[in-house]
């Protein structure tokens, strides 16, 4: 059992609770960077090895810029994932534009960049045709079906999953574009999530070896890029143990010795999210709130808007509470925020210390999929990000969201006047 333990100081914490008020995401870039650069080093057998950062993770320039000098690319899904790419100074094969049910404005901004344009579907290749778009880089999303049976909760099994197309329509892809004289084309797959162990993750790369063999044999093409997708999990439990990075590498390693003779000179990646920020964010919030009925509750000052998984996934974010890391955990609570929904609750029946009003709770693992997927229900508003740099320094990336920002796309008499009488 790993101690899940917060890389700053008690009193950094509460320094940036006193200066920018709670709650507030916080991040920690030497550990995300050196995260990075062990993956790169355990790939570095492969000179080819690029790692891409699924921005819907968290999606926020500061984070990819530092990213960026790792050379770190963005895996982007939507317009604005491609302009804040852009905005950050990448573009070209830096980028991979992962299509699913895509707008045509997003394939034609893509395609400005540079992007390697990551097709979801074969019917994509007539977006394609009617946009009269021919992209320097084209990449095929690969979904082996039932043939592949493993699968988990968040993703289900592959042949439940929307994403990528058949082995045959793939096959008609490579020919459209051996006939457009593309001269770049690519393969891709995410057949799996938040996964920790290594036959899962090397079941993938293997997946995707024979598939790269195949379109040799089949078409005389020798794919210029190979990608893995995401999906790399994290120990959200104390009692995971972190996926073996070094392992996976090595697992890599023998598979392209055994299987890749003549790709030397293919591009392989990675387009982790959730490995590359999650474990090195947390959301830090006051308890302002307790009641005591049928359970114990402790009401915080974050909700959902901040952290959704728990809500949604049922999942399991890591507690603990500043200042009483050593104190019995003798009490048992409901963690909860102030949404009027019940599965508002950051914890169910967790045991904890005694909490009392005022305490910082820190919410372990939120750097991924934390302030990214939250939402305005109930007119909550999402909070800030801070990021504390490798030399020390604190930033705040993100500010809060206002009332202002909230009713931004409503015109409606008096609306702004009484917005202005509640926020300074
Ligand atoms: C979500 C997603 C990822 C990242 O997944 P993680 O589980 O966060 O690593 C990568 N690629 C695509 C296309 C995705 O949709």
């Amino acid at each position: 059992m790993s101690v899940k333990t917060v890389p700053f100081s008690d009193e950094l914490i509460q320094n940036i609770a006193a200066k920018y008020g709670t709650p507030f995401h916080i991040y920690d870039e030497k550990g995300m960077l050196d995260n990075v650069k062990r993956f790169q080093k355990a790939f570095s057998w492969n000179p080819n090895f690029h790692e891409y950062f699924a921005v819907k993770a968290t999606p926020n320039p500061w984070i990819m810029k530092s990213l960026k000098t790792l050379d770190v690319g963005s895996d982007c899904s939507s317009m604005a994932e491609l302009v804040l790419a852009e905005s950050v100074g990448i573009k070209g094969e830096e980028i991979v534009f992962s299509a699913n049910d895509t707008p045509d404005e997003e394939f034609i901004k893509a395609h400005e960049l540079g992007a390697i344009i990551n097709l979801d579907d074969v019917s994509n290749l007539d977006d394609l045709e009617r946009l009269q778009i021919v992209p320097e880089r084209i990449c095929f999303r690969y979904n082996p079906g039932p043939e592949l049976t493993r699968g988990n909760a968040i993703i289900g099994t592959p042949e439940e999953a929307k994403y990528g197309m058949t082995y045959d329509q793939l096959m008609t892809c490579v020919d459209w574009a051996k006939k457009k004289g593309i001269s770049y084309i690519g393969i891709h797959t995410m057949v799996i999530s938040a996964e920790l162990e290594l036959p899962g993750l090397l079941g993938t790369i293997s997946m995707m070896c024979d598939l790269a063999n195949d379109i040799r044999d089949k078409k005389g093409i020798t794919v210029d890029f190979i990608d893995f997708g995401g999906g790399i999990g994290i120990p959200y439990l104390p009692e995971q143990e972190a996926v073996d990075i070094e392992g996976l590498g090595e697992g890599a390693r023998k598979l392209f010795e055994e299987k890749m003779a003549g790709f030397e000179k293919t591009r392989i990646c990675f387009e982790c999210g959730r490995a590359i920020t999650g474990p090195y964010g947390f959301l830090v919030t006051k308890a302002i709130h307790y009641k005591n009925i049928y359970r114990n509750y402790i009401g915080v000052d974050a909700c959902m808007a901040d952290l959704m998984r728990p809500g949604m996934y049922g999942a399991y974010h890591h507690i603990t509470v500043l200042g009483k890391a050593d104190a019995p955990k003798d009490h048992v609570y409901d963690v909860v925020g102030s949404l009027c929904e019940n599965c508002d609750k950051f914890a169910i029946q967790r045991k904890l210390p005694e909490i009392d009003m005022g305490d910082l709770i820190v919410i372990h693992d939120t750097g991924a999929h934390g302030h990214s997927m939250g939402y305005n229900y109930n007119g909550r508003l999402r909070h800030q990000e801070i990021m504390v740099y490798e030399d020390g320094s604190v930033q705040q990336i993100r500010r809060n969201e206002t009332l202002f920002d909230l009713f931004a796309t409503l015109d409606f008499p008096s609306l702004k006047e009484n917005t202005a009488k509640v926020e300074k």
